[in-house]
């Protein structure tokens, strides 16, 4: 829990700042006369390190780093999650505000792109402990967040109560109640509704689309999906509906498999009542990792963390379609051996977005004050995910590109067209 060395001072796993840069390098030749701008892209404008001092229960002293980072604040304010985890690096949330700016560009919501972390295994913290670091993390960020400024959500292991404190936080420095500070709030406090499902309902809009270009029927179809928290959980059901079979489902304590099908609700019951694991789920067998990302299946939905299909497993993957729930989870070298094996992917920048464009629809309410039903929100997030993964698709055969190429291209013209016009100041 304390270290003396703040670990921005000692070497830290580069690899998610890396992964992004190269693909940068892999969208400039695309990018014409914007290329100029292009280094901007590969700095995050702004980089705000904090030592979180938190009171444990038993009376010592915890600290914990924490981290927000605006990576282009060009085409609007700050828009990203906070997520709390024990790896949680400055590299690492580097890149999430990084792909969060191209992810909000690519569907044209009118935000930059930001993230934050505390490396802090929260599962070890009691509810009060959690409560009091939430607080802290959130007035420490004060100089640098606001509704017009910088808007936080949650990510891995934040959740809708996270947001509670925090905007309670926020309001209580300001003096007002400041409902538009993040979204992913209960609804009972500003929150929208269809928000929860979000990030889920677009992962299996944007597969559904791409299948049925693909000339893969959903009805039937196998799924294995790794991760089962809020983007897994929505996904697989969202699936499970469309009548696809959920044959296999990794999370951090091991893997299962059932070819038969997993009941979704079934299992987020099981989850509930056995520590939040996945593993011991009645009816399925337990795999090794090897046997998992080797699984013979028409969707793969890595829906955990970054770095996960490397160039050490994709040539194990024997899935006809990845579409990337989580952010960064497939490198550059695992995307050209997928790519040379014809497995296509579906890249975060659209696959995981209709997390953030509910988001921007609960900001929206917050700002109007009038709030919308849940089919209006389902409505327009459908079609504006649909829309913007049919243009991804399009400008991908157009140009001969992956759809993570295609969908940077739009995203980054979008960006550096913000920048030249607005122009380099002073
Ligand atoms: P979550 O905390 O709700 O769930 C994370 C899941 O990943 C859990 O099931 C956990 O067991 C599993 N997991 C963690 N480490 C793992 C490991 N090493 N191997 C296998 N499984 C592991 O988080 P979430 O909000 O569902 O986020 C998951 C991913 O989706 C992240 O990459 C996040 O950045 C991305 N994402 C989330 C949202 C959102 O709205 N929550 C939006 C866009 C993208």
């Amino acid at each position: 829990m304390n270290s003396s060395l703040p670990s921005y001072l000692a070497a830290t796993d580069l690899d998610p700042w890396r992964m992004f840069l190269e693909q940068v390098d892999r969208v400039t030749p695309h990018l014409g006369t914007l290329e100029r701008w292009v280094e901007s892209l590969k700095q995050p404008k702004r980089i705000l390190i904090v030592d979180v001092p938190v009171r444990m229960d038993d009376g010592r002293f915890g600290h914990f780093e924490g981290y927000r980072i605006h990576h282009s604040l060009a085409r609007g304010p700050g828009k990203g999650g906070i997520r709390y985890h024990p790896q949680v690096s400055l590299p690492e949330v580097m890149a999430l505000a990084a792909w969060m700016s191209v992810k909000n560009a690519a569907v044209n919501l009118p935000y930059g792109g930001a993230k934050g972390g505390v490396r802090v295994d929260p599962k070890a913290l009691s509810v009060g402990e959690l409560e009091r670091m939430t607080r802290r993390y959130a007035s420490e960020l004060n100089l640098i967040i606001g509704p017009d400024k910088d808007i936080p959500a949650p990510d891995v292991n934040t959740n809708e109560q996270v947001m509670a404190w925090f905007m309670d936080t926020y309001s209580m420095n300001q003096g007002r109640t400041a409902t538009g500070i993040v979204t992913g709030k209960p609804l009972a406090i500003g929150g929208s509704f269809g928000r929860r499902d979000a990030t889920g309902r677009g992962v299996f809009v944007v597969a559904a689309e791409a299948a049925r270009r693909m000339g893969l029927e959903l009805a039937g179809a196998r799924v294995v999906l790794q991760g089962f928290g809020n983007v897994g959980a929505a996904a697989a059901q969202a699936f499970h509906q469309a009548g696809a079979r959920l044959i296999a489902v990794q999370d951090h304590t091991g893997q299962i498999h059932d070819g038969a099908g997993i009941a979704p609700a079934a299992l987020a019951r099981h989850c509930a009542q056995n520590g939040g694991s996945v593993n011991g789920f009645p009816g399925a067998s337990a795999l090794s990792v090897q046997e998992f990302w080797a699984l013979d299946t028409e969707f793969l939905v890595p829906a955990a963390l970054e770095g996960q299909i490397t160039a050490d497993n994709a040539n194990d993957i024997r899935a006809r379609l990845v579409v990337e729930g989580a952010n960064g989870p497939t490198t550059p070298a695992a995307d050209d051996i997928l790519a040379a094996r014809g497995i296509q992917v579906v890249p975060d920048v659209i696959a995981n977005a209709g997390g953030v464009i509910v988001s921007y629809f609960e900001w929206v309410q917050d700002i109007a004050s009038f709030f919308w039903s849940e089919g209006e929100v389902n409505e327009r997030l459908d079609r504006i995910i649909r829309e913007a993964f049919i243009a991804i698709w399009e400008l991908a055969r157009e140009r001969q590109v992956s759809l993570r190429t295609a969908a940077f291209i739009i995203g980054c013209t979008r960006i550096l067209t913000a920048m030249e016009l607005r122009g380099l100041y002073p």
